[in-house]
């Protein structure tokens, strides 16, 4: 069974494109240049049952078509996992909301112009961003859940870049859906949404956090560079391992049960208090040399500032644990730390 991944070479994308080639599956990935294209074919030993197909820009108009005019007959699954995740613009549309929209519209155009028959599934890697209005995150009392929605609209969502983000997330994954509908009877594909919280974990590579870390490694990364007695950004909000999201996403494929469903992926709630505080414990080289904060008032700090999060549907029909917070934080945090011994 052949499998496009769209934005092959991001975070995510390349657990998702190993899990896969373990699998059995033949994959066909996108990336932005050749140069990339080739680097993670390299990373995976120039593997027989990879390819790489070059998408420029996921905003250009009709983006997907020639991966689709080549490789249509071929492709039975479709992950789109590709999306801007960056809060470094101040144009909004341009840099988030278009091509986030604008993707997801591109490669389910090309399924219909030139893969209707072949193409059975289509998951779009979505967000718990497409599940909460920013503004609302912080309301101790609300439950989200697998139907919930970001109430956020095209012109509020521009208030700055995280709710932009926020919005680019929403929009595509509507989009995703009402595609569906409105072209129920010219294609084949079923869809799964995948919808994380913030996703932690050891990059599939670790060289990969030589070349500019991805925006939520990031968290953990200035973690471990906070000074002794300084201060820290709070962030809080529900959390996942990047293997559990990759897995989420094999699940999907294979599992009847997850179709039409939105998959929303946390293991809980966690805040930087509580990431540092594992930091703390776990690595001795670390303690005394960075923030500690308050430790232990994570939890009561989540009580009262946060929304809840109730993903059970979710976890049944996914029916596999997820990595816990300390796990994944210190597989997260080995792996960075043995980087930066090298460098
Ligand atoms: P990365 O930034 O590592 O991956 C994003 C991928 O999309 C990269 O391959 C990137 O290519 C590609 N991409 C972005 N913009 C464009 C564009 N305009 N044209 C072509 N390709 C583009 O982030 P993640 O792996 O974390 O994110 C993957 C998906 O998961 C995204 O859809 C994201 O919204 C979603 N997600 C991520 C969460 C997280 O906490 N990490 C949480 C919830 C959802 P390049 O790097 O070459 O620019």
């Amino acid at each position: 069974t052949t499998v496009f991944v769209s934005g092959a070479t991001g975070f995510i994308a390349l657990h998702i494109v190993n899990d896969l080639l373990k699998a059995g599956y033949t994959v066909i990935g996108s990336g932005r240049s050749q140069e990339k294209n080739d680097g993670l074919l390299k990373k995976f030993n120039n593997n027989p049952k990879l390819s790489m197909e070059i998408v420029e820009d996921i905003a250009a108009p009709n983006a997907f078509d020639e991966v689709f005019k080549k490789h249509g007959k071929e492709i039975k699954i479709v992950l789109h996992t590709a999306s801007p995740f960056h809060f470094e613009t101040t144009n909004f549309e341009k840099d988030l909301l278009t091509p986030a929209v604008n993707g997801t519209k591109s490669i389910l155009e090309a399924i219909k112009k030139y893969a209707a028959d072949t193409v059975e599934k289509v998951i779009v890697t979505s967000s718990t961003a497409a599940l909460v209005t920013p503004t609302d995150m912080n309301k101790e009392d609300l439950v989200i859940t697998e139907e919930s929605w970001n109430k956020d609209t095209w012109d509020s969502c521009q208030a700055n870049a995280v709710a932009a983000y926020c919005g680019s997330k929403k929009f595509a994954e509507k989009t995703a859906w009402e595609f569906l509908k409105e072209n129920k009877s010219s294609v084949k594909f079923t869809l799964s949404t995948i919808n994380p919280g913030f996703v932690f974990g050891p990059q599939m590579f670790a060289d990969s956090l030589k070349h500019g870390i991805n925006t939520s490694s990031g968290i953990v990364s200035e973690l471990i560079h906070s000074k002794v007695g300084g201060e820290f950004y709070n962030y809080c909000g529900p959390f996942i391992d990047v293997r559990d999201v990759s897995k989420a996403h094999l699940v999907a494929i294979e599992k009847p049960e997850c179709t039409g469903q939105r998959l929303v992926l946390s293991e809980g709630l966690f805040c930087c208090q509580e990431i540092v505080d594992i930091l703390n414990e776990e690595f001795p080289q670390l303690k005394g040399k960075i923030a500690t904060g308050e430790p232990a008032t994570g939890p009561s700090f989540l009580e009262k500032n946060s929304c809840k999060f109730d993903n059970s549907k979710t976890k049944k029909l996914l029916g596999f644990q997820f990595y816990n917070l300390k796990d994944c934080i210190v597989d997260t945090a080995a792996q960075m730390s043995e980087v930066q011994n090298e460098a």
